[in-house]
C-alpha cells in the first residue's frame, strides 16, 4: 500500500471506529464534516471551523494515533480551517424571485443551512426539506408544534427561502397568526375583505402561517381562516403552520382541528445536550467568539431550556469577552452569565433520592440514615448523605437541615467531616462516587 493510502485508510479506519464510539448526532456535527486529505504523505485534516478540532483531540486523541500512528495534533499543518463552498455560494446568490410584492418577510438568519440537526428536530427539518422540495405534493399541511424557542419559526423561514430560492414562480406568504388577523380587521374597516380573500386565495401558492394558536378564542377570523385553508389546499397549495401545541390540543372549532391533521403534524423536541453544544459553537462562531469545548458543555448543561437563551449567553459572553478583553473560561461564564444559568435537569435532586442512594451503595436502611443511632455503620453514610445534599442541592443550609431534621449545623459539620475523610479514604471515595452516579442514572 502506498504511504498516500495508508494515511486515508487510517483516517477512515478511524471514523469506523469512531461512529461506533459516539452517537450519530455528535459523528454528523463533529466528524462527518472533516475531509481527510493527503499532502506529501502527510495527513491533513480539512475542518469547517477549530471547534471540529477541539472535540476530535478531547475526545479521540489516543485512538487517533492508534489508527494513524505518524499523527501529531501538535503540528500546525495536521489542521486546516475551510469555510465550506456552500455557504460562500448562497451569499453570491442572485435574488430568485423577481415578482417584488411577492417577497416574502423572511429572516435572512433563518436557513436550512444553520439549522443544527439534532435527535429533537431530525424529523421535523427532513419533513421541512421535503415540502420545500416539492411544495403542495406530499404533506399538505405540514403542521409543526413545539415550545418556545425551540425553532419552529426558524424552520418555517427556512422553508420559504428555499422554496423562493428553487421555484421561482411559486409566491410565498410569510404571515404570523397575528398579523393575519390585523390585515383582516383592516380589510373589514376598510370594506376591502373580498380583495384580501382573494389575494390570499388566488395570488399565493405557498402559506406559511407561524403561531396559529393566536387564532384561539378569536371565533370570527377562525371561520375565515378555516374557509381559506380549505380553499388553498384544494388547490393543492402548500400550507405550513406553527404551533406551541398539537392540534388537538388547541382551543379550536372540530373543524379545523380535523383540517390541521390532514397532512403531517411534527413534533419539534427540545434539543439534547450534544445539539445544544453544536448550537452554541455554531453562534459563537457567527459571533466570531472561540468557546472551548468543555466550557460549551457547561453553559449547555445550564442552559437547557431553549434555543433562544443559548443565544442570548452567547450575546451577553460575546459582548464581555470583547470590552473586558476575556477569554472565555468556565469562572467567566459563571459570572457573566450568573442569572441564566439553571440547575441541569440531572440535578434536580432530592433529600429522598440521596438517601436511597446512600443506603443502597452503604447497604443501610433508609430508617436508620434518618434515625438517630451513632453507630459508625450508620453515622457515616448518614454524613455522606448530608455532605452530598450540601453539594448537589442548591438549597439554603437551613432548608436542607430540616430535610434530615437537623440543624444547619449539622450540615455544615458532616460536609466538613467527609471533606476531610475524602482527602484520605479511597473507599469512601469510590463509595461517594458510586452514589453519585447511582443519583444521576436515577434522575
Ligand atoms: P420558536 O419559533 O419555536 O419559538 P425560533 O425559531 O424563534 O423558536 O428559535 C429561537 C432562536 O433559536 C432563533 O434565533 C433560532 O435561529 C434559534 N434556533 C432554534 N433552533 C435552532 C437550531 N436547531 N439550530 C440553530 N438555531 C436554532
Ligand atoms: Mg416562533
Amino acid at each position: 500500500m502506498t504511504l498516500e493510502t495508508r494515511v486515508i485508510d487510517g483516517w477512515n479506519q478511524f471514523l469506523t471506529f469512531a461512529k461506533k464510539h459516539c452517537s450519530p448526532t455528535a459523528f454528523e456535527n463533529w466528524l462527518e464534516p472533516i475531509k481527510a486529505v493527503e499532502e506529501e504523505g502527510q495527513l491533513v485534516l480539512l475542518i469547517p471551523n477549530i471547534f471540529v478540532k477541539e472535540y476530535l483531540l478531547s475526545n479521540f486523541r489516543k485512538d487517533l494515533s492508534r489508527f494513524l500512528p505518524d499523527f501529531d495534533p501538535a503540528s500546525i499543518e495536521v489542521f486546516r480551517v475551510e469555510t465550506p463552498k456552500r455557504k460562500q455560494k448562497q451569499v453570491e446568490a442572485p435574488p430568485a424571485n423577481t415578482n417584488t410584492r411577492f417577497l416574502p418577510k423572511l429572516n435572512k438568519n433563518y436557513q436550512f443551512d444553520n439549522f443544527i440537526e439534532g435527535p429533537s428536530n431530525q424529523f421535523v427539518k427532513s419533513a421541512a426539506l421535503g415540502i420545500a422540495a416539492r411544495p403542495g405534493q406530499s404533506y399538505n399541511p405540514l403542521f409543526i408544534h413545539g415550545d418556545v424557542g425551540h425553532g419552529k419559526t426558524h424552520l418555517l423561514h427556512s422553508i420559504g427561502h428555499d422554496i423562493v430560492k428553487t421555484h421561482r414562480k411559486l409566491r410565498v406568504q410569510c404571515i404570523t397568526t397575528e398579523a393575519f388577523i390585523n390585515e383582516l380587521v383592516d380589510s373589514l374597516r376598510a370594506k376591502s375583505v373580498d380583495r384580501l380573500k382573494r389575494f390570499y386565495r388566488d395570488e399565493i401558492d405557498v402559506l406559511l402561517v407561524d403561531d396559529i394558536q393566536f387564532l384561539q378564542n378569536r371565533t370570527n377570523f377562525e371561520e375565515e381562516f378555516c374557509h381559506l385553508f380549505e380553499a388553498l389546499i384544494h388547490q393543492r397549495k402548500q400550507i405550513v403552520i406553527s404551533s406551541d401545541k398539537p392540534p388537538s390540543q388547541l382551543n379550536l372549532s372540530e373543524r379545523i382541528i380535523a383540517r390541521m391533521e390532514w397532512g403531517l403534524v411534527a413534533q419539534i423536541g427540545k434539543p439534547d445536550l450534544e445539539t445544544r453544544v453544536a448550537i452554541l459553537h455554531h453562534k459563537a462562531e457567527e459571533k466570531g467568539l472561540t468557546i472551548p469545548h468543555g466550557v460549551a458543555f457547561f453553559i449547555a448543561e445550564h442552559i437547557h431550556h431553549n434555543v433562544r437563551q443559548l443565544e442570548g449567553a452567547v450575546n451577553r459572553l460575546s459582548a464581555h469577552a470583547r470590552l473586558l478583553d476575556l477569554h472565555v473560561t468556565e469562572e467567566m461564564v459563571e459570572k457573566t452569565l450568573h442569572d441564566m444559568l439553571q440547575q441541569s435537569p440531572s440535578e434536580k435532586i432530592t433529600v429522598e433520592q440521596i438517601l436511597k442512594s446512600v443506603a443502597t451503595i452503604f447497604q443501610v436502611r433508609v430508617a436508620d440514615l434518618k434515625g438517630v443511632s451513632r453507630t459508625k455503620e450508620v453515622a457515616v453514610p448518614r454524613q455522606v448523605a448530608m455532605y452530598l445534599a450540601k453539594e448537589m442541592i442548591s438549597e439554603s443550609l437551613m432548608m436542607l437541615g430540616a430535610s434530615f431534621g437537623k440543624t444547619h449545623s449539622t450540615i455544615l459539620h458532616a460536609h466538613k467531616a467527609i471533606t476531610s475523610k475524602l482527602t484520605k479514604d479511597e473507599q469512601l471515595k469510590r463509595q461517594v462516587g458510586m452514589v453519585k452516579n447511582s443519583i444521576a442514572n436515577a434522575a
